[in-house]
């Protein structure tokens, strides 16, 4: 989850690294550092607790640390507190041997206590620094610095991408991983390392993407890339295409709401790559009509909003192709013994491609044999490359932590995803078939309309600023806007809220209904609407605020419930999309009111590397 930025060539690195880390910060924020070796060949560390900013102004931009070649960090802590000692880079005894570190070490614990007896000793509570002290052991046994990483990724547990200095090979910057991200970038008279693109794309488009156990090594002459036996290796570099403007803010007061303007586009575009003459067209996804004939069931799984995207596609698939689908939590799932016929889709949705336990999830199934197909937004991420197809949602880069608009991509994948089933399974006619294509192409200027009339939206997020609980409720579709509703309401603004399948509420929730608490229904599933509005009465006679977000050809809702918005008509499997934005935008206003930190909000990170 953190973010690593390293830099080797004929510039003074610090800037660099710092610059990086800036565009990395959405993945991790409590404490900061840096290492660079100076002129001297000496290793200087850095490290503040709290944002980026501190540690840029205790070194004034980096301008203070001399140097060529150094390794950076932000921290989303995971052992030991955010704090100064616990903040990476960490060190061994002599600070000849300095590291940063993405992921956990899982044997950290038997690790530490094996240095000890060998008379290491230690200075903070992390993993990171029992991963520097293992390098450092093996370093001095083998005289080897490739050695050391290959014995550490040996002996270590976990996930990692671990970026190492020696002072013996000054100018080097040495790194390996494992089921952490790693991408290294080159120019002429210098390479980059770092968690994600973004941080390198000022300086260059040309990258490699590592693979786990592959060892890079850097230096201003190039790049080259290792294996665990230690020999040298071929690798194939990447050209990123998009424009570094595309991770900028672009003059919006955050990347959130940068980002959820730009859902029409995001829409548009993944829909434009994968519908081509009113037809759907999957011919870079690797999977035949056969293969969509024979799947005799679908699993769906991801975390947090991915996940929610899994419960959408579950009425959508279900009702149009008529196959069998189970949406699982991938945490959970990894390590389920579930039962399989060997015929099912395994569908793995996660915007960054490197979800720590959605990759384990595929991996398990993979072992098993079954066919996987990965909806990911990160061209080259570990999930596209361990599925057997992918979807590539073309959301562009994602900065916000919370997700807007990969998440609106990725609702498209699902949608195609059930169209594509009806059509080969011959569930739906031709004729809806195409409708329900022409009804997607809608999508983007509905949206557009949204988010032009959001002042609305502000002002009623204004009047619930001070609310404590919030319910959001809602059947069928509307149950699976409400939970990703609320997920953004507690990400972002930090107000307490629930989501209920509306008909579930009386089953016991409803004794948390005070006077004045704000239950939410989202209404968009003409067949449903009127149940979910009794719902909604039952908590209005126990006092509740109720606010309703309906389409405007909904009939029958009660006068006295307050009108959030009224979305335009659209076909009810797709509403989700329709809905969610006027949730976001009301989630984004909260937190706004409220002076929160919307792009980082406390203790999450974006991009989840760690179980
Ligand atoms: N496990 C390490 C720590 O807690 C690294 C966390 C990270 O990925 O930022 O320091």
């Amino acid at each position: 989850m953190c973010g690593i930025v390293g830099y080797t060539g004929g510039r003074q690195a610090a800037p660099v690294i710092l610059d990086g880390l800036t565009k990395l910060e959405y993945r991790g924020y409590d404490s900061a550092g840096i290492a660079v070796s100076n002129k001297s060949g000496n290793i200087d560390i850095v490290k503040a607790k709290g944002k980026l900013q501190v540690l840029c102004k205790v070194t004034h931009n980096g301008e203070n640390l001399d140097g060529f070649c150094g390794i950076g960090h932000t921290r989303w802590a995971t052992h030991g507190e955010p704090s100064e000692n616990n903040a990476h880079p960490h060190c061994n005894e002599d600070n000849t041997i300095v590291a940063v570190h993405n992921g956990i070490i899982e044997n950290y614990v038997p690790l530490k206590e094996k240095l000890i007896r060998r008379g290491y000793k230690f200075y903070s509570e992390t993993d990171t620094e029992v991963a520097t002290k293992l390098v450092d052991y093996y370093y001095k046994k083998y005289n080897d610095p490739l050695r050391a990483l290959t014995e550490f990724a040996l002996h270590a547990r976990g996930s990692y991408a671990l970026a190492v200095l020696y002072k013996d090979y000054p100018g080097e910057i040495f790194a390996i991983r494992k089921d952490s991200p790693m991408v290294v970038g080159y120019t002429d008279g210098g390479a980059y390392l770092a968690s994600d693109v973004p941080a390198i794309l000022k300086y260059t488009r040309n990258v490699y993407y590592t693979d786990n156990y592959e060892i890079s090594r850097l230096s201003a002459n190039g790049v080259k890339f290792y294996n665990l036996d230690r020999e040298e290796t071929e690798k194939q570099p990447s050209v990123i295409t998009w424009d570094a403007e595309a991770a900028e803010k672009g003059g919006f007061e955050h990347f959130m709401l940068k980002e959820i303007h730009e859902q029409p586009d995001v829409v548009r575009n993944t829909l434009n790559c994968f519908v081509r003459d009113g037809e759907i067209d999957f011919g870079e996804l690797n999977l035949s009509d056969e293969d969509f004939k024979n799947f005799d069931s679908v699993i769906i799984t991801g975390c947090g909003s991915a996940y929610h995207v899994g419960v959408v596609a579950q009425y959508v698939i279900e009702d149009l192709a008529r196959i069998p689908v189970r949406v699982e939590i991938a945490s959970e799932y990894r390590y389920r013994n579930p039962v399989l016929t060997g015929k099912e889709l395994l569908v793995v949705i996660s915007q960054s491609g490197e979800t720590a336990d959605s990759l384990a999830a595929l991996r398990e199934m993979s072992a098993k044999g079954i066919k996987s197909l990965a909806v990911v937004n990160v061209v080259g991420s570990s999930i596209a490359r361990a599925a057997d197809a992918v979807f590539y949602t073309k959301a562009g880069p994602e900065i916000s932590v919370a997700t807007t608009k990969a998440y609106s991509a990725q609702l498209i994948a699902v949608y195609l995803l059930a169209l594509k089933l009806a059509k080969v399974r011959k569930t739906i006619t031709e004729n809806r078939y195409k409708g329900f294509l022409k009804e997607l192409a809608t999508l983007p200027e509905k949206i557009s309309g949204i988010l032009g009339n959001k002042s609305e939206i502000q002002k009623f997020a204004s009047e619930m600023m001070d609310r404590k609980d919030v319910f959001f409720i809602g059947r069928g579709i509307d149950y699976a806007t409400c939970i990703e509703s609320s997920l953004k309401l507690k990400e972002i603004s930090y107000i307490h809220s629930e989501a209920y399948a509306a008909g579930e509420l009386k089953h016991g929730t409803i004794s948390l209904i005070e006077n004045g608490t704000l239950v939410l229904g989202i209404l968009t599933q003409n067949s449903l609407v009127e149940k979910t509005i009794s719902n909604l009465k039952e908590t209005e006679s126990r006092g509740a605020y109720v606010a309703v977000l309906a389409t405007e050809d909904v009939a029958g809702i009660p006068a006295n419930f307050r009108k959030l918005f009224s979305l335009p008509g659209v076909d009810g499997h797709f509403s989700a999309s329709i809905a969610v934005v006027v949730m976001q935008l009301f989630a984004y206003f909260l937190s706004v009111l409220r002076g929160n930190d919307v792009d980082k909000p406390r203790n999450l990170a974006k991009s989840v590397t760690v179980e």
